[in-house]
């Protein structure tokens, strides 16, 4: 479990504390009822976080999928972007995962950083593609991606970052605070509330709505994640039901059971169209501008 407010113990094998500072951001949430950190900027050291994910040695992979028009449209950005920003100075393996291998942009990449490409079947339904990521994503933890890297970040593909997403985010499992829902009093989340869902939240449960955007973890509890997520999307399939954000909700539903050991807060992801406010002070991650006419069928 976490450890603000008092982040003086260093848990380097299963957590990264980047020297956390939880006080230093007086005017925002940065620890989650049940003790895990939520990174704010300014609440942790960049350098003593790089110094302890450097000291293991550490691989750390990151998946994106970019199937259909997302491709052309997003992945070179994206990869581009991570090149200056994701886990700099850390090794880092990209895996994309496309219907065609072969239309994948040639990014320039650091040393100690390779990308990989991995063939998936092009679902009909923007939803299918989704939603199949949890499953293509299980398998790959359990054979390459799994065997290499030690951490991993699943991530969407219509975002670029902006500013640096280092070490401090790693922890055994992770959660994005979704931008646009961080302040909204717990009743109004968008929880999966038919309660013939797998993933459904009654009234009075799910602590925080979270963005799967933006998620992270051991490749352990990313199997976990990703199994329990597929399992809950197969169960709804079976029985004609789709739940209200997709893999989204199941995700949801598994960090209501699971508590994440790390919450990264809305500065890690966020939506520009918010406009500005006095608490996000470095994005890392910006969401595209949503042009769903052009992109889904
Ligand atoms: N995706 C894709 N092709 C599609 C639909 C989705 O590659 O036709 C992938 C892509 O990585 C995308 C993610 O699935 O970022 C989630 O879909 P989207 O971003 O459209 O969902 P939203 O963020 O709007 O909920
Ligand atoms: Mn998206």
């Amino acid at each position: 479990m976490g450890v603000c407010p008092s982040a003086t113990v260093s848990l380097l094998r299963d957590n990264f504390t980047g020297a956390l500072r939880p006080w230093a951001r007086p005017e925002v949430l940065t620890c989650t009822p049940w003790g895990a950190p939520i990174i704010w900027d300014g609440t942790f050291d960049p350098d003593v976080a790089q110094q302890e994910a450097s000291q293991q040695n550490l691989t750390i992979g990151l998946t994106v999928f970019a199937v259909g028009r997302y491709l052309e449209k997003y992945l070179e950005r994206f990869l581009e972007t991570a090149e200056q920003h994701f886990m700099v100075g850390q090794r880092v393996v990209y895996y994309v995962f496309t219907e065609r291998p072969g239309a994948v942009p040639r990014v320039a990449l650091g040393p100690d950083r390779r990308l990989r490409v991995e063939r998936v079947a092009r679902e009909r339904r923007w939803q299918d593609v989704s939603m199949a990521r949890m499953r293509t994503l299980h398998a790959a933890l359990g054979g390459w991606l799994g065997r290499e890297a030690h951490f991993v970040f699943c991530m969407d593909v219509d975002q670029h970052f902006s500013g640096a997403f280092g070490p401090e985010a790693l922890a055994e499992s992770v959660a994005q605070l979704h931008s646009w829902h961080y302040h909204w009093p717990r009743w109004l989340l968008p929880f999966e509330r038919d309660a013939r869902s797998a993933a459904a939240l009654s009234r009075g449960e799910g602590d925080f709505y979270y963005h799967a955007a933006v998620f992270g973890g051991s490749v352990a509890a990313l199997r976990g994640l990703t199994a329990h997520c597929a399992l809950g999307l197969a169960w709804d399939r079976a029985r004609g039901l789709e739940a209200r954000w997709h893999d989204e909700s199941h995700l949801n539903k598994f960090f209501w059971l699971h508590k994440p050991a790390k919450v990264l807060s809305p500065e890690f992801c966020w939506s520009p169209d918010i406009g500005p406010r006095a608490e996000i002070r470095r994005p890392r991650l910006l969401w595209a501008p949503k042009e769903y006419r052009l992109l889904r069928n």
